[in-house]
């Protein structure tokens, strides 16, 4: 999805957080000003990137925003210090059955033991 940048940057800031970010903090954090937030955030709940709860602070309406999807963790694609093969790879694939990626399951449950 072509997005601007301030979308990006609130989508960003939402998804780092799993707990939620009240709008009332959002538009702070985005350095913008509260009605052009309330546009970015609807923008992002019409796209269903985002979950808007309504939350009560301080007898004052806002609402909790959380993204529908966390961003990935880069650990997850790190065996030890191999990166998972599957990034960049052109080979004709077969998930269940590729030794390459096999190998890379082994550095990886050996590197957990290591931990
Ligand atoms: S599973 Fe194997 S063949 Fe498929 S993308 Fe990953 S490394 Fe490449």
């Amino acid at each position: 999805m072509d997005m601007p940048s301030v979308e990006e940057e609130a989508l960003k800031i939402i998804q780092a957080r799993p707990e939620g970010v009240l709008q009332s903090e959002l538009w702070k954090l985005l350095n913008i000003d509260s009605r052009k937030c309330s546009r970015v955030v609807k923008k992002l709940n019409d796209a269903d990137l985002i979950d808007r709860v309504e939350y009560r602070e301080e007898g004052l309406k806002t609402y909790l925003l959380k993204a529908r999807q966390q961003a990935v963790d880069p650990s997850l694609l790190m065996a030890g210090d191999e990166l998972i093969p599957c990034v960049g790879c052109d080979l004709d694939c077969t998930v269940e059955q590729c030794p390459v990626l096999l190998d890379w399951m082994y550095e990886l449950a050996i590197s957990e033991v290591n931990e």
